[in-house]
């Protein structure tokens, strides 16, 4: 059974207050506060893999007193349920305090292993930080996150896990066009599993109320706990924040590199959905490449100005740090040149991860001939035509001709157009494929390395829109089905070939599939 040792309770100051409502947190970086009760809940989905980690059996994770504390509705022993306070720059503005005003922590577990990870109730009702809103989740974006958590992981890309989806058997209000229809829809929660939750946000928040000291813990325990390296290091205090960040830049780097190797457009990079660990955080109106466009974004919030559009990612991240950094500068001992040249470390770290991942895409380690820049070509290829990115690459892999890559084409009309083109760049990769690897076993393992750098199969929008039609209409084992294909994402599952599909034409327009709302 589950472990707890509520570590973070212990080391900060809490809220003098436990009541509910909405207010505004000072001195203090969390809040006890206990989830409301649902009225019948019911585990439709986990993760097997999440629950091992944790050490909890696959019985013990079914049973009415774990679904129960799963749901809000009971505590098991050694839990303490409580939320805590950040800030946030939201679509570049500073937007104050926000924190978790839909998730319940419900404490720290310490696992068979000794790794330690933070349970955490997304909808489980309102806290101190909900502002005018409910604190519950609908169905559709649990699912999307409970799904998209497991599937990053599998992809190989640092995430935010989830251990468990629960339907709460009550309903709840979304106004899911914000056109003044509100409607009523099936409520879920999301137990998420991660080392911790901390984002830039809950730095930010001390250093813009003046809160010094608080800023000051934050920082020396985010460093003795998450960065043991870093701490050991006999370096000044000052000096040891500085390459602490330095180290939050470099693998927030790698992260928007997992992102743009994979085609995942998170949709709301704001500074409160940063993690200071480098990991995907706060899945809401995310998407997935379908045709390689690097201005598309999900989000429908975002369909003016497209801050946060696909190709955008490596530059916001790199901003989002930079406000971090801003944070952090208002300790005394920290220099704004020293925490500059750590902020620099992310362009570098960028440029190294994404040329490793395009390396491991294409197979080859250098990619510009007598002719030119074959990746740049490649991106004008994709500027030029429909093209399915995950297709794409996966074709590529085992491709002998360029003719194996005109099914990728969204339309036979721009195939027939482009088909010269993209013959001399395959013949132009060939060359390069056969400089690099002369033996036909070299070739052979750089197929077997390329079939492990391109997933056949991602969490395509509208697979995951077809998960939540069949859960409206009572059928959960979509779920489950997705679930299980992307745990092996990278391996070919001829008995699942239909979820490798690129986007149907109809899934082009429909909501969830081609663009979503915040509301969730
Ligand atoms: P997001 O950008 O979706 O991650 O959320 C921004 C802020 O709004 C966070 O502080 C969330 O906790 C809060 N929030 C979003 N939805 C709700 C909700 N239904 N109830 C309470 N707070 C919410
Ligand atoms: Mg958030």
């Amino acid at each position: 059974m589950l472990q707890f040792d509520n570590r973070f309770l212990r080391t900060f100051p809490g809220d003098a207050s436990a009541a509910p409502h909405s207010r505004q947190v000072h001195g203090a970086i969390w809040s006890h506060v206990k989830p409301t009760p649902v009225s019948a809940p019911q585990l439709i989905a986990y993760s097997i893999e999440v629950a091992q980690m944790l050490g909890i059996s696959e019985s013990a994770l079914q049973s009415s007193a774990v679904v129960s504390a799963l749901a809000g509705n009971a505590t098991l022993p050694g839990m303490e349920t409580y939320a805590t306070v950040y800030g946030g720059h939201q679509f570049g503005n500073w937007a104050g305090q926000l924190g978790d005003g839909r998730a319940i922590l419900l404490g720290e577990t310490v696992s068979p292993s000794g790794a330690r990870f933070e349970l955490q109730l997304k909808g489980a009702g309102p806290t101190p930080y909900s502002r005018r809103a409910d604190g519950r989740a609908v169905l559709r974006s649990s699912i999307r996150e409970f799904l998209c958590s497991e599937a990053m992981h599998h992809l190989g890309v640092p995430t935010t896990r989830a251990l468990s989806l629960v339907l709460t058997g009550d309903r709840v209000e979304r106004d899911m066009f914000y056109d003044g229809n509100p409607e009523l829809e099936p409520g879920a929660i999301v137990c998420r599993v991660a080392p911790s939750f901390l984002r830039f946000g809950h730095y930010e928040i001390f250093a813009s109320r003046g809160e010094s000291a608080l800023l000051r813990t934050l920082v020396d325990y985010t460093i003795a706990t998450y960065y043991p390296a870093i701490n050991n290091a006999y370096i000044a205090p000052g000096e040891r924040i500085c390459a602490w960040y330095g180290e939050v830049c470099e693998r927030t780097a790698e992260l928007m590199a997992d992102w743009m190797r994979v085609g995942f457009v998170h949709g709301v990079m704001n500074t409160d959905n940063m993690s200071i660990l480098g990991l995907t955080i706060d899945y809401g109106p995310y998407g997935w490449i379908d045709n390689f466009d690097p201005g598309w974004t999900p989000n429908t919030t975002d369909a003016q100005g497209r801050r946060y559009a696909f190709g955008r990612q490596p530059g916001i991240a790199q901003w989002n740090l930079a406000r971090l950094g801003d944070a952090l500068a208002t300790l005394e001992d920290v220099s704004t040149d020293a925490l500059a040249a750590s902020l620099a470390r992310y362009e570098h770290a960028y440029g190294a991860a994404i040329t490793r991942a395009y390396s491991a895409k294409l197979g080859v380690s250098h990619w510009v001939d007598d002719e030119g820049d074959l990746l740049d070509e490649l991106f004008a290829l994709f500027g030029e035509a429909e093209i399915d990115m995950t297709l794409f690459f996966r074709a590529l892999c085992r491709a002998t001709n360029a003719e194996a890559l005109s099914e990728t084409f969204y339309s036979p009309e721009a195939w027939r157009s482009l088909s010269a083109r993209v013959q001399r760049w395959f013949a132009r990769l060939d060359a390069q494929v056969l400089r690099e690897n002369p033996s036909a076993e070299a070739r052979a393992a750089r197929v077997a390395a390329m079939l492990r750098a391109n997933p056949k199969y991602v969490l395509r929008n509208y697979l995951a829109q077809q998960a939540i039609d069949a859960a409206h209409a009572g059928d959960f084992t979509q779920i489950d089905r997705l679930l299980e294909v992307m745990r092996r994402p990278y391996d070919e599952q001829p008995e699942h070939e239909s979820i490798a599909a690129k986007r149907p034409e109809w899934a082009r327009v429909k909501a969830g599939c081609s663009m979503l709302s915040c509301s969730s």
